[in-house]
């Protein structure tokens, strides 16, 4: 295997040798992927694309973990690029990636269970296809580096999901702004009797106290 061979000296490659050498990993082992470069941390560490059937790298987060890790940044792109492969290999992904497009947007506790639930499963598939690559004395590390990314994706799926329904709640209460300022042009032909039952009807101490 070619990263088991390779030689390390630290710092001394460049980031165009590694996507390289990721490269030639994946000819070795007849994938037909191709590697690409992340600018800075957009994905994250890694990202796979199944439409254009691309692995994205960030050598420079890759090589920052490496560093934090003691390792060296063949063993770390291969530790995400076995996870990588892992997804291309999940036969459960795209029937995953369609059931998370389904899912409605007026999404409630059954259907945020449902997001993370499917989301685990494939980062359990990836980490499970992608065992094979491994050699055995990166084994721990890829245990580690598998449970890390699933705390994050639980993290990062329930940002997303909040920032959803606060994004929802934000829509709901702009609009009842705009209709009040609408109605501010108009109340005044109104009579203060009108105008209290009108306040209480919008804003009921039961609404107004969520706030
Ligand atoms: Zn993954």
């Amino acid at each position: 295997m070619l990263y088991e061979t390779a030689k390390y000296h630290k710092g001394s490659e460049s980031m165009k040798e590694l996507i390289e050498k990721a490269q030639e990993f994946l000819e070795t082992n007849n994938i037909s992927l191709t590697v690409m470069e992340s600018g800075e941390y957009d994905y994250g560490l890694a990202h796979y694309n199944p439409v254009n059937k691309t692995i994205v790298l960030s050598i420079k987060a890759i090589k920052d973990k490496a560093e934090q890790w003691n390792i060296s940044p063949d063993d770390y792109i291969l530790l995400v690029m076995a996870h990588e492969i892992g997804h291309y290999y999940d036969t459960e992904g795209e029937i995953i990636n369609n059931s998370l497009e389904q899912i409605s947007d007026e999404f409630g506790l059954e259907e945020e269970e449902k997001i993370w639930r499917l989301i685990k499963q494939r980062e359990l598939n990836a980490w499970e296809n992608g065992m094979r690559y491994i050699p055995s004395h990166l084994e721990n590390d890829y245990k580690i580096m598998n449970l890390i990314n699933l705390e994050y994706r639980y993290c990062s799926t329930k940002i997303s999901l909040m920032a959803a329904k606060h994004n929802k709640e934000k829509i709901k209460l702009t609009e009842k702004l705009a209709e009040l300022s609408r109605e501010l042009k108009t109340v005044r032909t109104k009579n203060i009797e009108l105008m209290e039952e009108n306040f209480n009807l919008r804003f009921g101490k039961d609404e107004f106290s969520e706030i």
